[in-house]
């Protein structure tokens, strides 16, 4: 599969599989199995895979525009996708000695019959996700874990979690170890149901682990390097994905408030809302100056990590921290421009808006960027 033809499957679905369904799904807080199914039929859940494992070996530019257009019809499922190739990259640069034993696996996602995540927030160390509070214990082959993981998208429907816990040996907060756990791990558990305020239909509950027996074949990262992965893997295309998502919404929120704009009337001025008041079309234009200053933001970032330098990890930082606020913006505008339209849920403007909400929620949350841009410029310690 090329980048042009990953972009038109995502196109198709998102138009065929996920619009029409997405007002609903949002509102009973539904987790769309179709939508997973045609992403694996279509390759994209291997977007990201080498080829020999049946990935199609593409980047984070075409995984950036597949989110944004999944995001632009249903940012729940955009959600779903930026996970489980969150959960598909660490797998996939598991340590040698796992290699054997994840390669079915890689190969099953290639094929577009597994669907993985990440489960690394623990409810004792919060939006901290680098900090496990659980710790992984030796026992035989491999290690026992038991652990509180507060929320995790695809909750029930993943085939897999790539779980992080402190390493047996592990001397700081830091040292911890990620292990891939099959869904069918005994002690793991789905607890509670997912209600949020926004992202309602991806199914992020919270799961447990109670002793579960990880054979050390499953062991993605040496003991104590899983917060190497977490930094060199995941945040990056974390960030770029999220702001991604928050793309996509912030064009889905452009598209919604023109149609309106040029739909609405007052029909004792016989005009359009649009061409009746200058106000809206400011605006309006402020959105759209916003969202492509976000498209332009994504693609230094895909730049930056197609061709990585000394300014990178900064540009990983920003994006993700600009993005929440961006896409909060926009959705907020268009929340105003439509009124009692979008107020009366009429419109999808509100779930775009509540959407919208979740990027700077999650980690590492925009206070947390902020707080690790302005540490970086001042030569301080992150950590
Ligand atoms: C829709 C959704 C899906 C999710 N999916 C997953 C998933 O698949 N896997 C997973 O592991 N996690 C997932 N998460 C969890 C997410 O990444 C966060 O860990 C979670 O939202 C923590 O929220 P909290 O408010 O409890 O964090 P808290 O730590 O309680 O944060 C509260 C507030 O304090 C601020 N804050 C915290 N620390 C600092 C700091 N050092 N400096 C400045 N401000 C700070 C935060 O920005 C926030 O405003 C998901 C969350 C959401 C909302």
């Amino acid at each position: 599969m090329t980048h042009h033809e990953a972009v038109l499957e995502a196109r198709e679905i998102a138009s065929r599989v996920l619009a029409p369904y997405a007002a609903k799904n949002d509102k009973t807080g539904r987790f769309s199995a179709e939508a997973v199914q045609s992403l694996g039929e279509s390759g994209l859940l291997g977007l990201m895979l080498p080829v020999d494992v049946g990935g199609s070996g593409l980047g984070p530019r075409t995984f950036a525009n597949v989110t944004a257009t999944l995001a632009e019809a249903d940012a729940s499922v955009a959600m779903v996708y930026l996970m489980h190739i969150l959960g598909s990259a660490t797998i996939s640069a598991a340590r040698a000695g796992a290699t054997q034993a994840v390669t079915p696996i890689l190969q099953e996602i290639g094929a577009g019959r597994h669907l993985s995540t990440l489960a690394f927030s623990e409810a004792g160390s919060r939006s901290h996700f680098w900090a496990p509070i659980s710790r992984a214990h030796r026992n035989g082959d491999g290690v026992r874990i038991s652990a509180k993981k507060s929320w995790v998208t695809s909750a029930g429907h993943a085939q897999s979690y790539v779980v992080s816990s402190l390493a047996p040996e592990g001397t700081g907060p830091t040292d911890s170890t990620l292990y891939l756990l099959p869904a069918e791990t005994r002690g793991l558990s789905v607890v509670g149901s997912w209600d949020g305020l926004g992202l309602r239909a991806n199914a992020s509950a919270p799961i447990t682990l109670e002793d579960c027996q990880v054979p050390s074949a499953f062991q993605l990262t040496d003991d104590g390097a899983g917060f190497q992965t977490m930094l060199n893997v995941v945040l990056p295309l974390f960030n770029l994905g999220t702001a991604a998502v928050a793309l996509g919404l912030c064009r889905a929120a452009v598209a919604e408030t023109v149609s309106h704009l040029k739909t609405a009337r007052f029909e004792h001025l016989g005009q359009s809302l649009g061409e009746s008041l200058p106000t809206l079309r400011a605006q309006l234009a402020m959105m759209q100056i916003d969202t492509d200053g976000l498209a332009a933001r994504i693609d230094d970032l895909t730049d930056h990590l197609e061709k990585p330098r000394e300014t990178t990890m900064l540009r990983v930082l920003e994006c993700k921290a600009a993005a929440g606020d961006v896409a909060v913006s926009v959705t907020s505008t268009a929340m105003r421009i439509c009124g009692g339209a979008a107020f009366s849920k009429y419109l999808s403007i509100e779930r775009l808006f509540r959407d919208a909400h979740a990027g700077a929620v999650m980690a590492p949350t925009g206070d947390v960027l902020r707080e690790f841009i302005g540490k970086s410029l001042l030569g301080m310690p992150l950590f």
